[in-house]
């Protein structure tokens, strides 16, 4: 049986046989004929009892890849698994995360690149005791360091906890247990959630592995560099691989350890196609090869944070910053008693104004953010109501003041900014609310004193940062101190080591507090605790370092659990919550999501399903929601219905999923007419509700 690159989306990673004259191993990489084409394939595993096509007259086998060797046991078991879990076919799978590079390639093609690398990386090493002396370590470290020893020796599939406040010294924990693969001639999986935002951790590896060959597999290298990175990893040559979450899928022969850093991140999740969970298959994985699986994270998940807490993980803490910093004093400002003026309440609390000021004077760095990109997220008229709502989706077109563009964040619609309100003509269209842009021109006219030179705002939002190299260089400025105010979305809250910010601000975080997602306020606290942790990194400065939170909820439970840094005490609150209302992880999920030209359409289809599941003896398992309309129902005039399936047990409700998805492949081809839906898609352990 080989898994087939067959260019059709439907048929994508269909199971076809052919004929081979010499026995074929599975995992060998093939180029099979296809209708009038050739194409990739990967040799797999007869399934038992299957019935080899006889009588058929078979196509051959083109060529095998013999230049390479065959995809290993643990890496199909971890593609079969995957495929079973997130119910797709293993083809699907196996074909999209190998380098799509490799599908184009024949035989001599990859013998040639296979020399290439084989050559690059055969290239003198340099010298290895010239390494900068290592940091002692503290004593936690030490501690959380000889659990992953004694761990491994002891149940080396286990899955540890490493629960480790922002600028603890988790990353050093890391390296010291990626050393020990390493001297083992074993080779480090190290997974980050964003690599374009992590040069830094990328910066550490090399340098402390000066010796080791390292490479990074993530989706902004191109072509060519992937596969490089790939075989690198494939041939066993690359002692450690750093990438994003396709990377958990890499071929790794000699692997000793995964480490998945800020394990809680939802990119971990893939959102479209397969919709695994990177850090559930590293966990999976983990345990299939017997190799030690670190999750780190300063706010792990709940699913995480249930599983330490009852054992199921080994649990390592480091409850203290390295050099004995404080995390930042947390302020509440209640906006009810902000002053009004005006022009209406003021972006910034003046108490807030003054504290930036005072940081700017003493020549230390300030941090704002707020999650909203753009000038303000709609335009609006007052004499007539109208509202610069996107014609295609069911969401405001954002004002950019740069270029003077209405744009729709969700299909991309961009327009130049109408001189005068479309409906009625009124010249005087104003904008409501305020993203990052707005908040960089406000603070530029609040901030500064007379005495003082005008203060540096720079901001960091996916708008500022477009442009390649646009980052790299707008974090070297702060970096390089030459920025007193930096303003971004949740860009900037991630895992940067600033080392001269001793004030972050949360702008307007409130909006997350009432969202109908059962997971925001889990996020929201991870993203404050995050972005706390970018102050006060230089010890020397700790103890002045606060965060400053703008909000009209100021007794919610969620700030005051974040005004003791009290992570735990928080998990606890939602966790009874999710027990109380039987939600993850007290239950398990899936999601079955329809897209069509109207809503009606989507409904149908789901109804249809949800009849198919009536049916099956597996469904008394599970709980089947009625339809309703994603939260953005409308994108790009296409409308989107989702449907919540839920059973306190994941094994029913994997029963209930194998049984149930062939029914649907049946209904979406009977499917047809008017009210014909173009997508559908089952997620399993759904992130976003
Ligand atoms: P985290 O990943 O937990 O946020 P980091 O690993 O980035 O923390 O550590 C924070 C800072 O402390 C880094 O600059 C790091 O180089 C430094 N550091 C970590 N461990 C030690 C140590 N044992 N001795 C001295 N400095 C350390
Ligand atoms: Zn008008
Ligand atoms: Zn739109």
């Amino acid at each position: 049986m080989v898994f087939v690159d067959a260019p059709r989306h439907a048929d994508l990673g269909a199971a076809l046989t052919y004929a081979s004259e010499s026995p074929l191993a599975p995992g060998t990489l093939v180029r099979v004929p296809l209708g009038r084409r050739d194409v990739a394939g990967i040799v797999w595993d007869e399934a038992p009892g299957h019935p080899s096509d006889r009588g058929i007259e078979l196509r051959s086998v083109t060529e095998a890849v013999r230049s390479l060797p065959p995809l290993g046991d643990h890496w199909r078991r971890l593609i079969d698994f995957a495929a079973s879990y997130y119910q797709r076919s293993g083809g699907e799978i196996a074909l999209s995360v190998v380098p799509p590079e490799l599908r184009r390639l024949d035989d001599a093609q990859v013998a040639a690149r296979r020399a290439k690398v084989e050559k690059a990386f055969a290239a003198p090493r340099p010298p290895v005791g010239a390494a900068a002396a290592l940091p002692e370590l503290s004593p936690e470290q030490s501690a959380a360091l000889d659990q992953i020893r004694a761990q491994r020796a002891r149940d080396p599939g286990m899955t540890l906890l490493l629960h480790g406040v922002t600028g603890s010294g988790k990353t050093e924990v890391y390296l010291r247990a990626a050393d020990d693969a390493l001297a083992q001639q074993r080779q480090a999986l190290v997974l980050v959630p964003e690599i374009n935002l992590t040069p830094q951790l990328e910066a550490r590896f090399a340098e402390r592995f000066a010796g080791h060959r390292i490479v990074s597999l993530h989706s902004g290298l191109t072509p060519a560099q992937r596969l490089r990175s790939w075989l690198a990893a494939h041939l066993g040559l690359a002692d450690l691989v750093l990438g994003t979450r396709l990377a958990v899928f890499a071929s790794l022969p000699r692997l000793g350890l995964i480490v998945v850093d800020e394990e809680h991140d939802p990119s971990y999740k893939q959102q479209e196609g397969a919709r695994y969970s990177a850090r559930d298959l590293a966990i999976y994985r983990g345990k299939l090869e017997g190799v030690p699986i670190v999750l780190g994270s300063a706010t792990p998940s709940l699913e995480t944070w249930q599983r330490a807490t009852q054992g199921r993980y080994a649990a390592l803490s480091l409850s203290r910053r390295i050099g004995g910093g404080s995390l930042p004093a947390v302020r509440l400002i209640d906006m009810n008693r902000a002053p009004q003026s005006a022009g209406g309440r003021p972006a910034l609390a003046p108490l807030l104004v003054e504290a930036l000021n005072q940081r700017i004077a003493a020549g230390e760095q300030s941090l704002v953010f707020l999650n909203r990109r753009g000038y303000a997220p709609v335009l609006h008229c007052a004499d007539c109501g109208w509202k610069s709502a996107c014609p295609h989706c069911s969401a405001w077109r954002v004002f950019h003041k740069i270029d003077r563009s209405l744009r729709c964040h969700h299909c991309g619609l961009a327009e130049r900014v109408p001189s005068a309100c479309p409906e009625c003509g009124n010249l005087d269209i104003a904008p409501i609310g305020r993203g990052t842009e707005r908040l960089e021109e406000q603070l530029a006219e609040l901030l500064g004193r007379p005495e003082q030179r005008p203060a540096r705002i720079a901001r960091i939002d996916a708008d500022s940062t477009r442009r390649k190299g646009a980052l790299e260089a707008q974090l070297g400025a702060v970096h390089a101190g030459d920025v007193d105010v930096l303003v971004g979305t949740q860009m900037i809250t991630k895992g940067h080591d600033f080392r001269r910010i001793t004030l972050v601000a949360a702008v307007n975080p409130d909006t997350s507090l009432f969202s109908s997602d059962f997971r925001a306020p889990e996020r929201l606290f991870a993203l404050l605790m995050q972005a706390a942790g970018r102050a006060g990194r230089d010890a020397s400065q700790s103890g002045r370092s606060e965060m400053w939170v703008q909000t009209w909820h100021p007794a919610h439970p969620l700030y005051q659990a974040l005004t003791r840094h009290d992570f735990a005490a928080f998990a606890a609150s939602q966790l009874a919550e999710r027990e109380a209302a039987g939600l993850p992880p007290f239950s398990h999920l899936a999601m079955l999501r329809a897209e069509a030209r109207t809503q009606e359409g989507a409904r149908a289809f789901l109804d249809g399903a949800a009849q198919c599941a009536a049916e099956l003896p597996e469904a008394a398992a599970v709980t089947v929601y009625p339809a309703v309309p994603t939260s953005i129902a409308r994108v790009a005039d296409v409308e989107r219905m989702q449907m919540l399936i839920e059973s306190p047990s994941r094994a029913a409700l994997q029963r209930f999923l194998a049984r149930w998805l062939p029914d649907l492949h049946i209904l979406r081809r009977a499917n047809s007419g008017e009210a014909r839906i173009l997508r559908w898609a089952v997620d399993v352990d759904p992130l976003a509700i």
